[in-house]
């Protein structure tokens, strides 16, 4: 049942004064359900249970925070029905992706549990005391990873679940050890109070410790900003747009304790398509790239917002034939009137620019909150001269450049911001003639595809998805798969500890039998 409620650790409160209602873009009115604000003693109530629960919860072992994960998956499962539909009233997506998402979700819940079930993942690194070396003894040195603190996570609004409050980034933190607060987003705070529910039941039945994990409505950005600047609060997990997630950022810097924020971002992910394929593929790239471009609205962090080609015959043949395509997809529904307003906005800002030729418009009338789809066309030099045209268009749009030749879409590549992905469409042996144009797009991204499309993030170990600055704000790390761990850690070394002191992974023994460095060599051996 959703009772419009924060989860303060394991108590429903709701003392605050400021109140608001979801959306249903589909039915264009207002959910039912009216939603309280966390209050500022709320607040600082959930940041001082996660920070007493973060002592607690360490002492548990990583079998036991397995379970608890695997619980919350379950936990969610159960939520069945209602769940679904929550979803799809708070996000006009529908059932199919819901279960999809719903899926990907408790996929990764249950990959973290499998990943701390094992246990090396804490990179255990031991190099043991040489006592008579010469000149000066060696001490016994022993390093694993260690949990950052309580974590505040900002809810994504176009993944109410696999990137809200029990997604990836919630999922990561509790397996690192941290409590984490999720700041939930206002566009789908009923679908986040359910899932909520499921992480405290799971809390509660798996033995973990009141504050591990809170749950705080809000609909401005007030409870975020107090939040940030909380100086129990160790780290940001964020999605969503470059404003909001460098603020937040600069916010975490002008601490006086600064702390990381891993926001992940814009990005208009790069599409290089080669001479030879255009001319050879024109009609079936045109027909996958109209689909990639408009599935789920274009609500995906990797759309293919930008396409480059060389200009000639065939690259004005491709942009016929994807603005044909394009246009014979039926419009969908965005995720909330504000979405759409942002949408049709910063699409009229992109053409309102000097040089841009519309190539197509889904012009017919279309329902209440649907995105009309286009596609629109500049010569490089124009895109290169103007960076407004670099910026995101969060939904079903994209730009195809002309390039004069095969320097200028290099010089171009070199100009861009840093982007999430990059793709190269290439026919066989064709990528061989471009080694400058593929060196300069890897510079730009976090994940390079070899004749795909960007959109579909597979969620596992290999996974990159972060990038170079606006892609993220750190792209030493991703925020999909279970490397994400890394993101709530720190490496922390004992010098000369005595072995009953020291924790399970490191002890000369090797009881969770993980697998270790010992001096140079990887193994799981006992010492
Ligand atoms: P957003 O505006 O970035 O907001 C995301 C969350 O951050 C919200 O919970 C918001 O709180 C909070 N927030 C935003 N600015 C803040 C600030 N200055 N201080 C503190 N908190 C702040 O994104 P959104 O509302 O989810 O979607 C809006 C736009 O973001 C979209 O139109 C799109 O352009 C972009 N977006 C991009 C991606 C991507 O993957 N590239 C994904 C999602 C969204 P409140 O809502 O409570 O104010």
């Amino acid at each position: 049942m959703i009772t419009g409620k924060n989860y303060v650790g394991n108590r429903l409160a709701g003392n605050g004064t400021k109140t608001y209602t979801t959306f249903n873009p589909l039915l264009n009115i207002e959910n039912e359900n009216e939603f309280v604000e966390a209050s500022t003693e709320e607040i600082n109530e959930a940041v001082f249970l996660a920070s007493d629960a973060y002592i607690a919860y360490n002492q548990k072992s990583g079998k036991e925070k397995a379970a608890f994960l695997n619980a919350i998956a379950d936990n969610i499962l159960a939520l069945d029905d209602t769940l679904i539909q929550t979803y799809c009233s708070e996000s006009g997506l529908p059932e199919g992706r819901a279960k999809g998402e719903r899926g990907r979700t408790m996929g990764q819940l249950r990959a973290f549990a499998a990943l701390l079930d094992e246990g090396s993942w804490v990179d255990a690194t031991i190099d043991t005391a040489i006592p008579d070396r010469s000149p000066a003894p060696k001490p016994d040195l022993r390093k694993m990873l260690v949990p950052l603190g309580p974590v505040v996570v900002f809810g994504a609004s176009n993944f109410p679940l696999a990137f809200s409050t029990a997604g990836g980034d919630t999922a990561a933190a509790l397996a690192a050890g941290c409590p984490v607060i999720v700041k939930s987003h206002p566009m789908h705070a009923g679908t986040g109070e359910l899932v909520a529910s499921a992480i405290i039941k799971a809390a509660e039945a798996t033995g973990m410790p009141n504050g591990v994990f809170s749950n705080l409505n809000s609909s401005g950005i007030e409870v975020g900003v107090q939040l940030v600047k909380h100086p129990q609060v160790k780290a940001v997990g964020f999605t969503g747009s470059i404003v909001g997630g460098r603020a937040l950022f600069d916010l975490a810097a002008q601490r006086d304790e600064p702390i990381p924020v891993f926001a992940e971002m814009g990005s208009i992910n790069p599409v290089i398509i080669l001479p030879e394929a255009l001319r050879n593929r024109a009609v079936e790239l045109a027909k996958t790239y109209a689909g990639s471009i408009t599935v789920g609205s274009g609500q995906f962090c990797t759309n293919p917002g930008l396409l480059l080609g060389i200009a000639g015959e065939s690259l004005t043949q491709f942009v016929q034939n994807l603005s044909d395509e394009i246009v014979r997809i039926e419009p969908s529904c965005m995720l909330h009137p504000k979405i759409v307003g942002a949408y049709e906005k910063n699409k009229q800002t992109a053409i309102d620019q000097s040089g841009l030729v519309v190539a197509a418009d889904y012009g017919s009338e279309v329902n209440v909150n649907y995105a009309r789809q286009a596609v629109v066309t500049v010569e490089g030099k124009t895109f290169l001269e103007n960076t407004k045209l670099h910026h995101e268009v969060f939904g079903p749009f994209s730009m195809v450049v002309q390039c004069k030749d095969a320097a200028e879409l290099q010089e171009i590549i070199n100009n861009l911001e840093g982007q999430l992905t990059g793709t190269i469409i290439s026919d066989t042996n064709e990528i061989a003639k471009y080694p400058q144009v593929i060196t300069a797009l890897q510079n730009r991204v976090g994940r390079i595809i070899f004749n795909g499309v960007p959109t579909g993030v597979e969620v596992c170990p290999s996974m990159q998805h972060g990038g170079p600055y606006p892609a993220s704000t750190d792209s030493r790390f991703t925020a999909v798969g279970t490397q994400s761990i890394k993101r709530w850690v720190r490496p922390f070394s004992f010098q000369n500890w005595p072995d009953d002191l020291l924790p399970n992974e490191l002890k000369n023994a090797n009881p969770l039998a993980i697998n270790r460095s010992v001096n140079g060599k990887l193994n799981s051996d006992a010492i």
